[in-house]
């Protein structure tokens, strides 16, 4: 039987890895990365050297095929992305519905491991027994629909945002939420990694700290 992994990988820190995803790589005959030269950092890291190529969001068809034919010939192989879970907000989706239909005997295994989305769901301090995951905002229409979206929720919102849009974004929240009662925000800088920051406030007040601190490195937020 033909065994695709698809496997967890650290958001920042490097220890954030499990034994078994470690036991795995090393086994694994072919290891496909969204970027060959970032998973190589972690390979190294843990003196694992197997062959990698890269599987992406514009992976055409020919590399698919490439891949069902490896585990045609019951290869085993890992799938992984630049950080944190696959396909959340990452590659792999085109991927393993293609696989399914083609190979009636594959098994597509998880190993579970870190995402940004659990990590700062684990320190908001606020009930996220239910919660809105919406990924990343999109970037240039509808974007007011996602905010006003993620005013009306139900439930906790979480979205990913770059160093790049995160003020805008944060700005685009506070305009809305003028006509709506005060939101809480928990915004999670550069997780489990050196100048790892958790701001929290309102998000006038967070959007200041952020400014303060010259809006470097990867984001993720959580909205109340
Ligand atoms: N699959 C990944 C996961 O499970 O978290 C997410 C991939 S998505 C392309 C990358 C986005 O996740 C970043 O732009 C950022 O919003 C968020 N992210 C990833 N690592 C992070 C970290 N260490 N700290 C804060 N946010 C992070």
């Amino acid at each position: 039987m033909s065994k695709l992994y698809v496997i967890a990988t650290p958001i920042g820190h490097l220890e954030d890895i499990s034994f078994r995803a470690l036991r795995i790589l090393k086994e694994a005959d072919l290891i496909l990365c969204e970027d060959t030269r970032v998973t190589r950092k972690l390979l190294n890291h843990y003196q694992i050297s197997k062959p990698t190529i890269s599987y992406h969001q514009h992976s055409r068809l020919t590399k698919l095929k490439y891949i069902s034919g490896q585990l045609e010939q019951d290869k085993k192989l890992a799938l992984v992305s630049d950080a944190g879970t696959p396909l959340i907000s990452d590659p792999g989706a085109k991927l393993i519905s293609y696989l399914i239909e083609r190979l009636s005997n594959l098994k597509i295994i998880p190993v579970p491991g870190p995402s940004a989305l659990a990590t700062i769901l684990s320190i908001a301090g606020f009930p996220v027994d239910r919660f809105t995951f919406l990924g990343f905002p999109p970037n240039k229409k509808k974007r007011k629909k996602f905010f006003q979206g993620v005013i009306n929720s139900k439930y906790p919102v979480i979205f990913y945002e770059s160093p790049h849009r995160i003020i805008k974004s944060l700005e685009e929240l506070d305009e809305l939420r003028a006509t709506k009662y005060e939101l809480r925000i928990v915004v999670g800088r550069e997780l489990t990694k050196k100048f790892e920051t958790i701001y929290r406030g309102n998000v006038k007040q967070v959007i200041e700290q952020i400014k303060k601190d010259k809006i470097k490195g990867e984001f993720v937020v959580v909205v109340k």
